[in-house]
């Protein structure tokens, strides 16, 4: 059994989403222990968005019955989407495990990127039509190797209104894609901080692969 770590490492200053606060930490030494202040966006690094991230849904991650945060995961490889958006047809050689899937995680190869301007823009995205497919074959946790689900430009953030108005989970800013088998399905824990009333929380998500 191998445990993949699919989560960045939060530090001071790490990029966000733009106009987010960055993650700042205060460490104390006193009396002989080490202590530290976090101050954190609901949304820093690797994050899980409930669908109270919408102000017009009101589902937090902590109203969510623990069997959320784990299942079935299925990756599909969508590096040549970039310029053109991933669509039903690169979802579609994968529906037989996506029916039996409860995740589906995108490798955009945007994790490449991660703390450089280009990380922001660019990154492909799903098509609503893409989003309502995995959908409807009982997919109900998204996870992107980018710092969103829908460009950062976006105002109607199509794909967050789709997939959070069904009660789907997003999860953001994944790393480490490139270790787990693509068309393949292995287990994922997808476990966020236990905040009260989340909109959203920063995640540890690891996948097991059998071998
Ligand atoms: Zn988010």
């Amino acid at each position: 059994m191998k445990i993949i770590d699919l989560s960045r490492t939060i530090t001071p200053g790490m990029q966000g989403f733009p106009g987010d606060a960055a993650p700042a930490i205060e460490r104390r030494e006193d009396g002989g222990f080490r202590t530290a202040s976090l101050s954190l966006c609901s949304h820093a690094g690797t994050h899980v968005d409930a669908p109270a991230h919408l102000c017009s849904e009101s589902v937090t991650l902590d109203m969510m019955p623990p069997e959320t945060f784990w299942g079935l995961a299925l990756l599909a490889d969508v590096r040549g989407a970039a310029g053109r958006g991933i669509e039903i047809t690169d979802l579609a050689p994968h529906a037989e495990k996506l029916a039996e899937a409860d995740f589906l995680l995108l490798r955009t190869g945007w994790e490449d990127k991660f703390g450089t301007e280009e990380y922001l823009a660019g990154f492909p995205t799903l098509s609503r039509e893409a989003a309502q497919y995995a959908l409807s074959l009982g997919i109900r946790g998204f996870g992107f190797d980018t710092i969103s689900a829908d460009s950062v430009a976006s105002e109607e953030c199509p794909i967050h209104k789709t997939l959070l108005g069904a009660g789907a989970l997003i999860i953001e800013n994944l790393r480490g894609l490139g270790a787990l088998p693509a068309g393949e399905t292995f287990l994922l824990a997808a476990l966020p901080m236990p905040l009260a009333e989340a909109d959203g929380a920063p995640a540890r998500i690891m996948a097991v692969l059998e071998n």
